[in-house]
């Protein structure tokens, strides 16, 4: 079961790739293993996965430590707490939640004290809804422009969860202007700030994230299968 999601997965992914002449190799899957028993993300493993994303910093410590010395690239993909930076900073390869510049400022403070440069993800709500956490496509580049003097973290690019939604073309838009954000961004060469990286896409939606240029999509349900919250 498992195995054969993650093949029809990179498969879709491939085709997605090849409708807008993208090599595969340009999209990273991350497995979102959230609330998933270490079991399961073993058995992933097992079948090639090395991407895990998960969205609460101690599920994410817990996994990792599990994990122990096994190469495995950690992305922090919820919504991060200001007292929880430090111990996100020691586990998370990428962060991809950050949304203002309080929570950038103490990332670098822990980062250093690691003697790390965090990589991070600004998070933006395209579809600018009100249950959503993120930055407003307006407020990115400011943000950027004061966060890009901090020596212990470096923006990477940009992240965004799009609305839940039964069709992926409405999503497209969307996706759509982060990546027209992204170039913007990126036209303005700012030390230190780079936009290579575009997380969007989830199992719903992914193969049009992809198509609009998404490097990273986050999937979890289509791998694993339905979540329970209730543990
Ligand atoms: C849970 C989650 C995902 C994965 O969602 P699926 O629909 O299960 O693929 C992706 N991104 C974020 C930020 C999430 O919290």
């Amino acid at each position: 079961m498992l195995e054969q999601a993650i093949r029809e997965t990179q498969e879709s992914i491939a085709s997605a790739c090849e409708r807008c002449g993208r090599s595969p190799e340009s999209v990273t899957l991350i497995a979102v293993s959230k609330t998933k028993p270490l079991s399961m993300l073993e058995e992933a493993y097992g079948f090639g996965m090395r991407q895990f994303g998960e969205n609460r910093v101690q599920e994410m410590c817990e996994k990792a430590e599990a994990f122990g010395e096994t190469p495995i690239t950690w992305h922090l993909i919820g919504h991060l707490q200001k007292n929880k930076v430090k111990r996100a900073v020691a586990v998370a390869s990428l962060i991809h939640s950050v949304d203002s510049a309080a929570l950038a400022i103490e990332i670098n403070k822990e980062a250093a004290k690691l003697g790390k440069c965090q990589d991070i993800l600004l998070e933006v709500n395209m579809a600018e809804e009100e249950s959503k956490f993120g930055l407003t496509a307006d407020g990115v580049l400011p943000l950027v422009q004061e966060l890009a003097i901090l020596d212990n973290i470096h923006i990477c690019g940009l992240m965004t969860v799009a609305p839940y939604t039964e069709n992926p073309e409405t999503n497209r838009i969307y996706f759509k202007k982060m990546k027209q954000l992204a170039v913007d961004i990126a036209a303005q060469n700012i030390d230190n700030v780079s936009m290579d990286i575009l997380s969007m896409g989830m199992s719903g939606d992914y193969e049009v994230a992809i198509e609009e240029g998404a490097t990273h999509v986050r999937v979890g349900t289509k791998l694993f299968g339905e979540r329970n919250y209730i543990q």
